[in-house]
């Protein structure tokens, strides 16, 4: 399937649930989050339905994430309904990690080909001030987990924030020196409470001089992995694994974006920036049959913005926050 612009839209996204078992200070206020009712978030069979008409009109991915995916009730049945859909030949879930210790061999035998890991510190202090509870053990183990199961090509995301958890640019970069996982480094965005919380992210150069100077040049590498993202990979020299950049308020990959995203309350977002797209959950509540669906879901990612526009004064963002929308 292909936008106005001849991109073609193979991956989505797709928010399970807006609840989450965190806190992070730039995704979530500590207190009055307002969840949505039951009711309101798509069912399973809803879900399942727009991706079989995406991977109809030529979405090969599938990322679950939320709020915290693992917390819906029922997700290792949804990833085993995933992997029947003809077309689909990815799916991955981004997770904080806290639930996997108990769930990573399920998540595998259910179907699920890799992890992403929300991970911004390594220090049980940082770890809990930014996600606002004493959580860190849980996430290792989780990570541990996940070996255990067999998974491969695991990636660790870091959101680096200036005199936050700075000093976890390195910590965590070594994980990926003596073991075969990527850590990717992921510009502060300013949606949801991000800025409002007092945080700045650090600026991805400094990110880079200091990775550079801690473990030598290094120059991009192929990422290898099956459908190309938007994290710029390095492999510093003796590195298992491999370090990941992601630029998010750069321009750089609007030109090739490949994704559309669903919420949980059913919106087709098109661009992570922007308010518009599809209300979805209403068309399915309204009995559209399947002609009528794909014809709606074509016509809408045809029409993504050519690009965000994070950087622009006055610019109108989604009044969203992340853990509505899934990152
Ligand atoms: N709960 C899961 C997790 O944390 O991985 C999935 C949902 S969470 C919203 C997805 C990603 O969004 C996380 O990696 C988180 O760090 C990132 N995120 C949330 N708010 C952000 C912001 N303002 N800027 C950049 N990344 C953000
Ligand atoms: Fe929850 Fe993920 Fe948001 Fe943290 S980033 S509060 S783990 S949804």
């Amino acid at each position: 399937m292909q936008d106005r612009y001849q991109r073609t839209i193979e991956y989505v996204r797709i928010s399970v649930t807006d609840r989450c078992n965190l806190r992070c200070r730039y995704c979530m206020p500590e207190q009055g989050v307002e969840k949505m009712c039951h009711a309101d978030i798509l069912r399973f069979d809803e879900i399942l339905r727009v991706i079989r008409a995406l991977s109809a009109l030529g979405v090969r991915k599938v990322r679950l994430t939320g709020g915290e995916p693992l917390v819906r009730k029922g997700i290792l049945d949804l990833i085993r309904e995933i992997r029947r859909i003809q077309g689909i030949e990815v799916i991955s879930l981004t997770t904080n990690g806290v639930l996997l210790p108990e769930m990573a061999a399920g998540l595998r035998a259910a179907g699920l080909d890799s992890v992403n890991v929300s991970l911004d510190s390594l220090d049980e202090e940082t770890f809990s001030f930014l996600t606002r509870r004493p959580l860190l053990s849980r996430v290792e183990e989780g990570l541990r987990a996940l070996e255990e199961a067999g998974f491969q090509d695991t990636k660790i995301n870091c959101v680096p924030l200036a005199g936050v958890n700075e000093a976890d640019v390195l910590k965590l970069a070594e994980l990926a020196r003596v073991k075969p996982l990527n850590v990717r480094y992921i510009e502060l965005m300013p949606v949801g409470c991000a800025y409002e919380a007092g945080l700045r992210g650090m600026p991805m150069a400094e990110v880079r001089r200091r990775l550079q100077e801690a473990f030598g040049a290094f120059s991009p590498v192929r990422p290898g992995v099956s459908l190309r993202g938007p994290a710029e990979y390095v492999q510093p020299a003796g590195f298992a694994g491999k370090l990941g950049f992601i630029d998010a308020m750069g321009h750089k990959f609007c030109q090739t974006c490949n994704r559309v995203r669903l919420t949980a309350g059913g919106f087709l977002k098109l661009c992570l920036h922007a308010g518009t797209g599809l209300d979805v959950r209403e068309l399915l509540r309204a009995g559209v049959d399947d002609r009528e669906l794909l014809a709606a879901l074509s016509h809408a990612v045809y029409n993504k913005p050519a690009e965000h526009h994070f950087l622009e004064p006055g610019e109108k963002q989604d009044s969203r926050y992340m853990y509505q929308v899934g990152g």
